[in-house]
């Protein structure tokens, strides 16, 4: 009898681990696998070279997107939507010829207390967009040769968001969490580099302003065995945000000694003194240790608001995954029915503007309400309903840490 052999191989059936045979033909599972190699590969290349298209999605259209997440903080969404519909139009613009307008990218950077939305802000943003997008840590980076991470490293997660897809990460967007940290510590420009501040503001610089950086593809410190990607970064669109503590001084100062030709206007223009931040200009990131070259690189700036009570009651409640909304849902699971009632809100609201805690303050308060409620319920049938209203909430907040913290 005629021994099957693969038609693409000539490999006999017992060499291989299967043969899989067709009406005049066979192919071995070696076969197979190399077949299906060949077609992922065929699939990146076409998926590479065709021109990227991107839904245009109008600033509107992303702001009302963000809405649904993101409570207030109007100035800062409607600058971050017409960057990055302004960053899609960019990189859809057909190849110019010589005197046709070129578009310039405009990177941003977010000044707001801590707690207040910035990275919420981005990364909501990350979920709707086309491109690929990653947020990088500026406390880590130190200048090249330092303990801690070169700023390529910013790139290398980039990469990987774009799936080691070189193209779409040159089109990509990178938020940038605490650039205040880099900030020089004092406004003199001193004799001596510091390590942390002024060397990673410079290092930046060529990032942020277009240039081919080498990247190690696994990130960490240049290895020398390690091969580089490169990867230009004119394309790429970034984002910073800081909380730039003590900043408010700056501006105040700045507010107060107005040259004269301005007191007519200052007089009749009204100084909201509680939320100074928005009146913030490049010249105060200058005073706070920035270096002109790199808020050169940073065109667009805008602020977030404080979180008033109004503000974090809102937030605790009417985003679409509001955290009350999860416990229900967590509750719901355990055919609990759990409810706020108003008073119960207001005191956990209360609650996190004593403790000064902000947005994240909010859900450590409701996790000390609620954990008993979460430990016992789910090993007890005969309660199908829970109510959190002020008696409740004040009672197991006064069980938690936080009534030892306020007593202290
Ligand atoms: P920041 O980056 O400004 O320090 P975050 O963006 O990390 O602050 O905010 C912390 C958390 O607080 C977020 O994960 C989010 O749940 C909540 N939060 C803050 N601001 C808002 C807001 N304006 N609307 C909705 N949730 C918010």
């Amino acid at each position: 009898m005629a021994q099957t052999t693969c038609s693409f191989c000539g490999r006999n059936k017992k060499d291989v681990d299967l043969m899989v045979s067709g009406i005049s033909a066979h192919i071995c599972n070696y076969c197979i696998e190399q077949a299906y190699q060949i077609l992922g590969e065929e699939d990146r290349t076409k998926k590479q070279a065709k021109k990227p298209k991107f839904k245009l999605r109008k600033p509107k259209e992303l702001n009302s997107y963000l809405d649904q997440y993101v409570i207030g903080q109007q100035e800062a969404k409607k600058v971050l939507t017409v960057a990055v519909y302004n960053h899609y139009k960019r990189l859809s613009q057909k190849d110019f010829g010589e005197d046709e307008v070129k578009i310039e990218k405009s990177n941003i950077i977010m000044v707001g207390d801590t707690g207040t939305g910035k990275t919420y802000l981005a990364k909501t943003l990350a979920k709707i967009l086309e491109v690929p997008f990653c947020i990088a840590d500026a406390t880590v980076l130190t200048e090249a040769g330092y303990v801690g991470e070169d700023v390529e490293s910013i790139l290398t997660r980039l990469l990987q968001a774009a799936d080691y897809n070189v193209e779409a990460a040159e089109r990509g967007i990178v938020y940038i969490d605490e650039l205040d940290k880099i900030a020089r510590k004092s406004d003199n420009p001193s004799i001596t580099r510091d390590v942390s501040g002024e060397g990673v503001q410079q290092a930046l610089l060529k990032l942020l302003e277009g240039t081919v950086v080498n990247v190690p593809p696994q990130g960490g410190r240049k290895h020398p065995d390690q091969k580089m990607i490169a990867v230009n970064t004119e394309n790429i669109l970034f984002i910073c945000g800081g909380a730039f503590d003590g900043i408010s001084r700056h501006i105040a100062n700045r507010l107060n000694t107005q040259p004269m030709g301005f007191s007519k206007k200052a007089e009749t223009e009204f100084v909201d003194r509680n939320n100074l931040l928005q009146y913030v200009t490049a010249q105060d990131l200058k005073s706070f240790g920035l270096i002109p070259e790199l808020i050169g690189r940073l065109p667009v700036l805008t602020h977030l608001d404080p979180l008033d009570r109004a503000t974090l009651k809102k937030i605790l409640t009417e985003p679409k995954n509001a955290l009350t909304k999860q416990y229900i849902k967590l509750m719901d699971m355990e055919n609990v029915k759990l409810s706020f009632e108003d008073s119960g809100i207001d005191f956990i609201v209360d609650k996190a503007v004593e403790f000064n805690l902000g947005a994240r303050g909010l859900r450590s308060i409701c996790e000390a309400i609620i954990t008993d409620a979460m430990f016992e319920l789910p090993s007890d049938d005969t309660i199908k309903e829970l109510v959190i209203d002020l008696d409740y909430a004040k009672s197991q907040f006064d069980k938690s840490k936080f009534k030892k913290l306020q007593v202290a």
